[in-house]
């Protein structure tokens, strides 16, 4: 059976052997072992670079299984001639990697990967910084984590406008008359444009235009909550 995949990282493995470390359609995260791959560089290697999409043809074994061929369908040659676009991507990939487990399988999760993954190679580069927001919000989402941007999760009150705060271990949004009921150390202070780019994000795929500065709040926001989860 072909499946498709994305690969997130390749090894050598012993001489001439290539361990690689994959997203697929069908099966979610494996490893495979391409043998021989090393020997036939200018044949096989070119076709197993990090970062792209092929078809995949899998021989089962009791340890780890073979890829019996493989047929690449995208490179992301828009990705790979940006360095400011691999570093994304790159970002991405590492937060995937460190969060979806082997054979866990969520075909939304491949789906997403991908279009994320067509988007960036298709934007111009100087367009694309908020995409790594862009990913995680609606990686986050699929994952269940979700995070709460509409009422205080404390009172449930509507959020009046201005800078907010954000609890860790809520998952949400606490308005100014409940965050001092919470410790400062699960808080994080949001900007309203933050919060805004946030909400728009979660609910849009749209090209937009943001600054820079804002798209860097988000950014470390984001990240801050993933590891949070993540643990
Ligand atoms: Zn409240």
């Amino acid at each position: 059976m072909t499946n498709l995949a994305i690969i997130i990282s390749r090894k050598d493995y012993r001489e001439n052997h290539v361990l690689l470390d994959l997203y697929t359609q069908n099966s979610g995260r494996i490893k495979l072992l391409a043998r021989g791959a090393k020997k036939f560089k200018a044949k096989l290697s070119s076709h197993l670079e990090p970062l792209s999409l092929v078809e995949i043809l899998i021989i089962p074994s009791k340890s780890i299984d073979y890829l019996a061929s493989s047929n690449t369908k995208n490179y992301f040659t828009g990705i790979k001639n940006s360095w400011s676009k691999l570093e994304t991507a790159g970002k991405v990939l590492n937060v995937f990697s460190q969060t979806v487990k082997d054979n866990e399988k969520e075909e939304k999760l491949f789906n997403y990967l991908l279009l994320w993954l067509n988007k960036l190679d298709d934007l111009e580069e100087e367009n694309c910084s908020y995409l790594f927001s862009l990913w995680m919000i609606h990686f986050l989402e699929l994952l269940g984590y979700m995070p709460n941007l509409k009422n205080c999760q404390s009172c449930q009150k509507k959020l009046n406008s201005g800078r907010q705060y954000f609890n860790f271990s809520l998952g949400g949004l606490l308005c100014l008359d409940c965050k001092n009921k919470f410790s400062l150390t699960n808080l994080y202070q949001l900007s309203e444009n933050s919060i805004k780019l946030l909400r728009f994000l979660a609910n849009n795929q749209e090209k937009i235009i943001v600054k820079k500065t804002l798209i860097k709040e988000l950014d470390i926001f984001l990240d801050k909550y993933w590891q949070y989860y993540k643990n």
